[in-house]
C-alpha cells in the first residue's frame, strides 16, 4: 500500500472540496489510500474483469465508507475522493493474467472522536476493505456462459483441465458503499471484496468436506436460479447479487417460490391490473 501514500497537495484538496458543504483546510482533514477490488479471484470464487474494474472506477467516486468494527456502535465513516486503476509492473493474477486493481483515496474531517481510529488507519491495521455493489452479468470463466440466465454445470472453485472455474462479475450496474473490517489483512494486501456479506472462513473437518461441497453446489444452483426468475420477472432491479447473497437457504426457498409463481401466473393487462390497485386505493382508509 506504501506506494498509493500521498500528500495534501493543493489538487487534492480542490478534489476533496468538491464533497464538502463547506471548504475544508488541510489541517482538518485526514486523508489515506485504499485499495476497493481487482481482477483476482476472491475466496467466493468470483472476481471482476478489467472493464467492470473500469466502471467501478467511476461509481465509487464520492460514495461513504463505514468502519464498521467500532464496539461502542458509534460508526466513523469516510468518502472516497478519487479513484484510479492501477497495474503493477510484473504481478499476476493466480490464473496467470496481469493484476489489475481499483486503488482509491478517502478522506474524513478530523474529529475526537476518531483520533484513535486515524492512529490505527497509520499503523496499518485496518487493511480489509468490503465493497458492496450490483452486476448485470456474472459469467462462467470455464465455458463464458451467464451464470445468471443460462445456469452450466461449471461449479466454482473446481478444477476443469488446466482451469479452475470462477464467476466472472461483468458490468456493474451500481456502487453502494464500501467499509473497512476488522479482519487481519490476508490476500492481496490484505483487501478483499464481497457484496456486504461478512463471511468468516471457517475450517472444516475433511468428513464434513464432502457434505459441505454438496451444500455449497445446490446452494449455487439455487442463487443462480433466484437470479435468472428475478430477471425474467423483468423487474428493473438488474438481478441484484448483493440481495440474493444476504439472504438465508430458507430465505431464498421463499422467494424461488413466490417469483416462480409470479411467472407461471397469467399476468392481467397492465393497464387493467393498474385499475384494480387504484379502486383498492380509494376504499383503503390510511388514516
Ligand atoms: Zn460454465
Amino acid at each position: 500500500m506504501k506506494s498509493y501514500e500521498f500528500e495534501l497537495t493543493d489538487d487534492v484538496m480542490e478534489k476533496i472540496n468538491r464533497f464538502t458543504r463547506k471548504p475544508v483546510t488541510k489541517e482538518r482533514v485526514y486523508a489515506f489510500p485504499l485499495v476497493l477490488c481487482d481482477n483476482e479471484t476472491d475466496r467466493d470464487g468470483e472476481r471482476f474483469d478489467v472493464s467492470a474494474l473500469e466502471k467501478l472506477r467511476d461509481l465509487f467516486v464520492g460514495k461513504t465508507g463505514i468502519f464498521d468494527h467500532d464496539p461502542k456502535g458509534t460508526a466513523q465513516t469516510a468518502r472516497i475522493f478519487d479513484t484510479f486503476i492501477d497495474r503493477p509492473e510484473g504481478r499476476r493474477t493466480s490464473y496467470g493474467e496481469d493484476y489489475v486493481c481499483l486503488a482509491a483515496r478517502a478522506y474524513m474531517v478530523r474529529t475526537d472522536r476518531n483520533i484513535a481510529l486515524i492512529d490505527e488507519i497509520d499503523a496499518g491495521i485496518k487493511k480489509e476493505v468490503s465493497i458492496s455493489c450490483s452486476v448485470s452479468k456474472k459469467l462462467c470463466s470455464v465455458c463464458g456462459c451467464d451464470v445468471y440466465k443460462n445456469p452450466c454445470s461449471h461449479i466454482k472453485g473446481r478444477s476443469y483441465g488446466e482451469r479452475v472455474c470462477a464467476h466472472v462479475l461483468h458490468d456493474p450496474r451500481d456502487a453502494y458503499e464500501w467499509s473497512f473490517v476488522a479482519v487481519p489483512a490476508q490476500i492481496n494486501a490484505g483487501v478483499k471484496k464481497t457484496f456486504g456479506g461478512d463471511e468468516t472462513p471457517t475450517s472444516v473437518p475433511p468428513q464434513d468436506k464432502q457434505l459441505q461441497n454438496e451444500h455449497y453446489d445446490m446452494l449455487t444452483l439455487l442463487k443462480a436460479r433466484v437470479g435468472a426468475l428475478y430477471e425474467l420477472s423483468g423487474s428493473s432491479a438488474v438481478c441484484c447479487k448483493a440481495l440474493i447473497d444476504k439472504l438465508s437457504v430458507a430465505e431464498l426457498i421463499k422467494l424461488e417460490k413466490t417469483l416462480s409463481a409470479a411467472l407461471t401466473k397469467p399476468t392481467k393487462p397492465r393497464t387493467e391490473a393498474l385499475r384494480e390497485a387504484n379502486e383498492k386505493y380509494k376504499t383503503n382508509d390510511f388514516n
